[in-house]
């Protein structure tokens, strides 16, 4: 379920849907392709400035879609590493995206590695306990443009930070993951279409080996992933290496325990022929002993799956705590010996998981203009 607004988004059509539209109009259909030779490669923030295009197809377009998309009501840099921007929908409902700037540890050397982190719902309805999205709850799915509109923002913000790259668009970015606020398997279609503009063409032409969607452990959703002959990458949000452990802090994991979400992560890794990666976040008393190690490289190595640890950022009002260095390397070492490749996400890692897991806490203040870190840093 979406919101609707009065004029729907332009960055939710496709040449072909917007053809159809035109069409119906009394447009001639190929100025559709004109209209995206617009959109994306530029960016173009109105009809107004599609000058080949003819005045009255201009007000056609004006008077009937969005072209600003989500508004950017600020912009917060966490650290020298991250910058999120806080969004406002239609609906007056907030949402995060993420500019990550530096790389992840273990990943490659070159300091100019960029990220975005994109939201696909307001709020989630899987209530993680560990987690600020989910703690009150699902609100509403993202619609197609409002997921688009996240990076078509991201652009023009970097147009003018940077306008000698501005020719490169989001092709001047290494990744995207859908890391932010949501569940996006719960947000399937509009998820898909999105990735399609991301993906296609005529959209922003960003290759979908470059794009990572984390899901919490949605099995059919998965297995329905794994069929789509579409490239993206998918990160499991592991958590716990046993049923017990992970009912503790996913009650997703009621509906679709790891004798099912292993097996689909196994097909989807087949049928893709790309590594998983599993991510696993390090809780004090609850993940993080050398058995869950164990069981979790077991698991890895069957998956042919790389991992990643996440210590875990304190989320106000939430019991758990972050372990300490000594025991996360205790993790990580184990691991390894095991013979699993394994990430520890620590130092900037901090930023950039507040950033894309925490992101309903952080908004909430930041209306207010708080322009404090995030509660955990
Ligand atoms: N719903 C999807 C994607 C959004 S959450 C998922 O769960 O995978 C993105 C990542 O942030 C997940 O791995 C999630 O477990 C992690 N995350 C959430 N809260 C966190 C916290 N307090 N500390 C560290 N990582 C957190
Ligand atoms: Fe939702 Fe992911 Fe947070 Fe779980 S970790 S509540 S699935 S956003």
């Amino acid at each position: 379920m979406a919101f609707k607004p009065e004029k729907p988004s332009i960055h939710g059509e496709t040449p072909d849907s917007l053809g159809a539209r035109l069409a119906e109009a009394g447009h001639p259909r190929y100025r559709a392709g004109q209209v995206f030779a617009w959109l994306y490669p530029k960016r173009a923030e109105s009809a107004e400035v599609m000058t080949n295009l003819p005045a009255n197809l201009r007000s056609w377009l004006t008077d009937n879609y969005d072209f600003s998309g989500t508004e950017v009501l600020g912009k917060k840099t966490a650290s020298d590493v991250t910058q999120k921007l806080l969004q406002r929908l239609r609906d007056g409902s907030l949402i995060e995206t993420v500019i990550i700037r530096a790389p992840m540890e273990g990943v490659g050397q070159d300091k100019s590695r960029r990220t975005i982190c994109i939201s696909t719902q307001v709020g989630c309805a899987y209530g993680c306990k560990f987690c600020a999205s989910g703690l009150e709850g699902w609100k509403r799915d993202l619609s197609v443009g409002e997921i688009v509109s996240q990076l078509v923002q991201v652009c023009r913000i970097e147009d003018q930070a940077d306008p000698a790259r501005a020719a490169e668009g989001l092709a001047s970015f290494d990744n995207i993951v859908v890391m932010g606020m949501g569940e996006p398997l719960a947000n399937y279609d509009n998820l898909l279409a999105a990735l399609k503009t991301v993906n296609a063409a005529w959209g922003f032409g960003f290759g979908a080996r470059r794009v990572t969607i984390s899901t919490s452990g949605v099995v059919p959703k998965i297995l329905k992933l794994a069929e789509e002959d579409l490239g993206f990458r998918l990160a499991i949000s592991l958590h716990g290496a046993t049923n017990e452990v992970r009912e503790q802090i996913m009650p997703v994991n009621r509906k679709y325990p790891l004798e099912q979400l292993i097996p689909a992560a196994k097909i989807f890794a087949r049928t893709h022929g790309r590594m998983l990666t599993l991510e696993f976040i390090l809780i004090e008393d609850i993940n993080d002993s050398l058995d869950q190690a164990r069981k979790l490289a077991a698991i890895a190595r069957e998956l042919h799956a790389h991992v990643n640890l996440i210590p875990y950022n304190t989320v106000q009002g939430l019991p758990w705590v972050r372990p300490s260095i000594t025991r996360q390397d205790r993790f990580v070492k184990e691991l390894r010996a095991l013979g699993v490749t394994a990430t520890l996400r620590r130092e900037k890692g901090h930023d950039i998981d507040a950033a894309c897991g925490q992101l309903r806490l952080q908004k909430e203040k930041a209306l207010g203009a708080d322009p404090s870190p995030p509660a955990a840093a």
